[in-house]
């Protein structure tokens, strides 16, 4: 049983699942982008969206430039503001490229609807989204992700590049940290 600082860890999303799901994305993804006109853009949000990024282009069967882009949103609050802060910018002009946009979880969705404003701000040709997880009746905006690899419970989760205070994140599967104890 995995714990981090003294809270267990309840396992929701098993390694195989993951992978699987994984694949089943990358099938629909290649699927769709193949009618690109030049490689697609892979942009992977930082750092959440890092393990992810990686194992999905692995599973793609069609050439992708990879870039990430880092944002922190504003405020000091738990929930996130939708107000973005850039760290890093990509190194890729996405004018006129087919851009998948990937992240580790949605939850209120303000975030990464920003993050979306900001990219087509961009031009990109096309511009699609990729989610791995998204929490259930919790979006405040208006926001769905092309793809989605699961809806999850309204639970604090970590595994899979989603970190509790940085650690957690190279759990190969998804886990729920337990609330009390
Ligand atoms: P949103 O703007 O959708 O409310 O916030 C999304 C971001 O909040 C995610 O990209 C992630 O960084 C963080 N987040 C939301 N829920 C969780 C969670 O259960 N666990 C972790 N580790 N991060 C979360
Ligand atoms: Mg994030």
């Amino acid at each position: 049983m995995w714990e981090i600082r003294g809270k267990k860890l309840n396992m929701l999303i098993d390694e195989e699942s993951v992978a699987k799901r994984v694949r089943e994305l990358a099938r629909e993804i290649e699927r769709d982008f193949s009618e690109a006109e030049s490689e697609p853009v892979v942009v992977g949000l930082l750092k959440g969206a890092f393990v992810f990024v990686a194992d999905l282009i692995r599973e793609l069967r069609i050439p992708v430039i990879v870039d990430f882009l880092w944002v922190s949103s504003y405020g000091q609050s738990m929930e996130s503001s939708g107000v973005i802060r850039i760290v890093k910018d990509l190194d890729t002009d996405l004018e006129g490229r087919w851009v998948l946009l990937v992240d580790d979880i949605l939850d209120t969705g303000l975030t990464l609807k920003e993050i979306h404003t900001f990219l087509k701000s961009k031009r990109p040709r096309v511009l699609k989204t990729c989610v791995f997880l998204e929490k259930e009746g919790r979006k405040k905006v208006d926001f769905d992700p092309d793809y989605l690899g699961f809806k999850v419970p309204n639970r604090f989760l970590v595994g899979y590049g989603l970190d509790w205070g940085e650690l957690g994140r190279n759990l190969k599967g998804i886990y729920a940290v337990e609330e009390k104890g």
